[in-house]
């Protein structure tokens, strides 16, 4: 029904006030859309976790390949990982958008949907934001606030050598799928829904933040290496990585024995939102039962050494890789 409406229509305020309208309110939102500020109450003695993302069309979407209403899900999907990394709750986002004239009404109307939905199933609320012109490129920037008490909080920063280092999920799939995509050719569906809706790590961060089962943790948006390359840097720590403990889906496995250099995307190909930490070995079966209820995958890939410089990392085979560290780098790649 909207399809011929253009941004160009409505203009900002028309466009803010929809934004709005389609807003659930929820009761520690004091003041949401529409004011100067938005004014939440926050828990008194938690502290506030706030990080955020920029979405750039052509860098970190194509449209030719992604739906609106996925999109919108998945800016926030990606944020609220930031969250789940540091064991938090996420509470609130803002959004900023940079959006051209003559954009179709009924495109944004999508991505506020796919927004929503990822709202609703994360229990955050949406309570601000910013709407310009872009010239250009579509840009959106998604910003996230949440919260921790603070003897919970997990940084990159606190692994020991002789820790165990643990990964969630399965990695390599995003990569695979986009990789494909790029070659125009079909994706698996299960790969390609870990590139369209990856899903933030929320109950199994938090849960090893409650029960104190990490000692440093990030989520993998660059790529396994590269991010683990932060965390060994942050803790001052070195690693041995075993590559055949390395946990891949079905979907990825089936395409790795007719083209080997495929480990590379789980090792490097980015946007896997699985965590990454490190966990005294005396907490392994913890870990396992967390693991087990709530049926997500949790694979001990490694251990840490007490030597900053070592990297002693092997492939699915076992044998020793010469790798540097490569995860996505904007100015470099
Ligand atoms: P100001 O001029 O004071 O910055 P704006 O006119 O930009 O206010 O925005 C009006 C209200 O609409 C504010 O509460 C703002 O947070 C909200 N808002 C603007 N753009 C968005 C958006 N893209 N998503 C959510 N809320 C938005
Ligand atoms: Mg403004």
């Amino acid at each position: 029904m909207n399809r011929k409406i253009k941004l160009s229509d409505i203009g900002e305020f028309g466009l803010i006030e929809r934004i709005r309208k389609g807003t659930v309110t929820q009761p520690d939102v004091v003041l949401g859309i529409g004011d100067d500020c938005a004014a939440v109450v926050l828990p008194a003695t938690d502290l506030l976790l706030t990080s955020t993302d920029l979405l750039l069309e052509s860098v970190h979407f194509c449209l030719d390949w992604t739906d609106w209403f996925m999109l919108g899900r998945k800016c926030v999907s990606v944020n609220v990982s930031d969250i789940a990394a540091m064991g938090g709750t996420p509470r609130y986002i803002t959004l900023g958008l940079g959006l051209t004239q003559n954009h179709p009404l009924d495109h944004i109307e999508q991505f506020f949907a796919g927004v929503r939905a990822a709202a609703k199933n994360y229990d955050v609320a949406l309570i601000g934001g910013d709407t310009c012109r872009s010239p250009g490129p579509l840009f959106i920037a998604v910003t996230i606030l949440g919260s921790i008490p603070p003897a919970e909080m997990i940084s990159r920063a606190g692994a020991h050598a002789g820790e165990l280092l643990y990964v969630t999920g399965t990695i390599g799939d995003s990569a695979l799928a986009l990789a494909m995509l790029q070659r125009g050719e079909h994706p698996p569906d299960a790969l390609a829904q870990r590139h369209y809706n990856p899903v933030a790590r929320t109950l199994v961060g938090r849960e090893l933040a409650r029960h104190h089962l990490a000692t440093a943790m990030l989520d993998i948006s660059d790529g396994l290496l590269g991010d683990l390359e932060h965390l060994l840097t942050a803790s001052a720590v070195g690693c041995r990585l075993d590559g055949r403990a390395l946990p891949l889906s079905e979907a990825f496995a089936a395409f790795l024995p007719n083209d080997p250099e495929l480990l590379n995307l789980a090792l490097n190909g980015g946007e896997d939102y699985e965590l990454l930490f490190s966990s005294p070995a005396e907490k392994s079966v913890a870990i396992e039962q967390l693991s087990a209820t709530t049926g997500l995958p949790i694979t001990c890939i490694g251990t840490l050494s007490a030597d900053p410089a070592a990297r002693q990392i092997t492939d699915h085979l076992g044998r020793v890789l010469d790798l540097p560290a490569k995860g996505y780098n904007h100015f470099r790649d």
